[in-house]
């Protein structure tokens, strides 16, 4: 180590020169330098030139990898979180790309020529979607509910909520957590497999402010359970006029079953019949628009939402208001096979079959064993965790190197392209990969290859 210690560190400008040319900012490319010459200042041990050109590339290939991208998914895992959850339909796209690039209407009335009303026209067509009296819309599922929580706890501190609820949904999401930290008091009902009404009945009081239910949307309880079902609770609510409000979390339009899933998932057409007050769910679950709360119900508790001061702070930009719009606009068309998330869930393991068998022409030259094999894709996005979709997925052995490694040049390419190992191969599930990615995905299986 003692030639190490002995030689300088480079000038930054010979660094530079060095480097292949990178798409990022220079100023970002600098400052990556800087900071790793830095570094080796501090440690004292410099290592030759070529190897910290190598670290510096590899770390600016790291940053380069961090940025949003798009990716083609073979996961089988069709509202895959850290995936973005649902891809646009091609009207959502448009419509938020014309907005997107132009002055709008977003607060003015064409007709009169003054202010107008932001999302009138999305609200309007959101109510007649739910069959509600009223909705509305904020930036995602979890912001409805603080608004519902703390709106509806102002006066009357209590949240009557059964044990079985408080649920937590995805990374640092617990229904609870939410709750208090809005200043409202959780008065648990029931316990975690069992709550009946006279539970509910008894926890109300003058201090409840809202009844609360959340649909259980990532996990199930099995076995020796029971809740009372909507109507009963809507009931009790109204006896004694409480608000009852329910967190569908996916937000299904139509019922599950008409896409072959076994599993029902409560709409909230069928939960407001039920006599809920209000409904929640999320823009880009079961929907298929973009990120955004949707909020439905009787037309006073909806326009109290949205004269308190918090909804000011949840609204939603005009891009998703538009691309929100368009997706909207196709439910209400019954146009849903232009719904990504839904072409998704309407495929079978025959409809993806023909797509394989082209797979395997087009990959048959490579070196590569391939074969199509029966998969179980999933909804995933906390929705239907008990439902697995019958899939088809490419099973794929490189003869040069193992499946983890062509997982990670996959990963690399770009597009990139995800999907997972198993059996001792990589494995690209059809179901979650649009038709018109399949050249992108062969394209990619080739350059991973080429420099095996
Ligand atoms: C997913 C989910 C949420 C959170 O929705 P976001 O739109 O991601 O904020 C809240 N409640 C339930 C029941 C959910 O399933």
């Amino acid at each position: 180590m003692k030639a190490a210690s002995r030689r300088a560190i480079p000038a930054v400008g010979k660094v530079l020169d060095a480097l292949a040319v990178s798409e990022l900012p220079r100023s970002l490319v600098l400052k990556v330098v800087r900071r790793h010459l830095a570094t080796l200042r501090k440690a004292g041990d410099v290592p030759d030139f070529e190897q910290i050109v190598g670290s510096i590339s590899d770390e600016l290939g790291r940053l380069a990898a961090s940025r949003l991208q798009p990716i083609i998914n073979g996961t089988g895992i069709i509202l895959h979180t850290n995936f973005g959850r649902a891809p646009l339909a091609p009207a959502a796209v448009e419509a938020l790309s014309a907005i997107a690039a132009s002055y709008n209407n977003l607060e003015f009335d064409l007709v009169s020529g003054v202010r107008g009303k932001r999302a009138g026209f999305l609200e309007n067509s959101l109510a007649l979607v739910c069959a509600a009296e009223a909705a509305t819309v904020v930036n995602n599922c979890a912001a409805a509910l603080v608004l519902i929580v703390q709106r509806f706890t102002r006066k009357n501190p209590e949240v009557v909520i059964s044990r079985g609820e408080l649920v937590q949904i995805g990374g640092g999401f617990r229904i609870g957590e939410i709750l208090t930290a809005n200043g409202a008091r959780l008065r648990e009902v029931g316990a975690t497999n069992q709550t009946t009404i006279d539970d509910y009945a008894a926890a109300l009081g003058p201090e409840t402010g809202l009844i609360l239910r959340v649909h259980q949307s990532n996990f199930f309880i099995g076995g020796f359970t029971s809740a009372p079902p909507d109507a009963e609770l809507a009931q009790l609510a109204r006896r004694r006029r409480v608000p009852f409000a329910v967190d569908l979390g996916s937000g299904a339009l139509h019922p599950t079953e008409s896409l072959g899933i076994r599993e029902h998932e409560p709409t909230p057409v069928e939960t407001l019949r039920s006599g809920a007050d209000l409904v929640c769910f999320s823009g880009d679950k079961l929907c298929g628009g973009p990120q955004a709360g949707i909020i439905a119900g009787k037309a006073r508790l909806v326009a109290v939402l949205k004269a308190a001061p918090l909804f000011r702070a949840l609204r939603c930009d005009k891009l998703v208001l538009a691309a929100l719009e368009a997706t909207v606009d196709l439910h209400l068309r019954g146009e849903t096979a232009q719904i990504p998330i839904l072409a998704r869930l309407a495929e079978t393991r025959e409809s993806l079959r023909p797509r394989g068998d082209e797979y395997l022409a087009q990959l048959a030259d490579l070196p590569l064993a391939a074969r199509l094999v029966e998969s179980k894709a999933e909804i995933g996005g906390g929705a239907l965790p008990r439902s697995v979709l019958p899939s088809l997925a490419l099973e794929l052995k490189a003869r040069s190197c193992s499946p983890n490694e062509l997982a990670q040049r996959l990963r690399h390419g770009r597009p990139p392209v995800v999907g997972y190992v198993a059996n001792g191969a990589l494995h690209l599930d059809l179901r979650t990969i649009s038709p018109r990615q399949d050249g992108l995905v062969v394209t990619a299986l080739r350059r991973a290859l080429a420099h095996a």
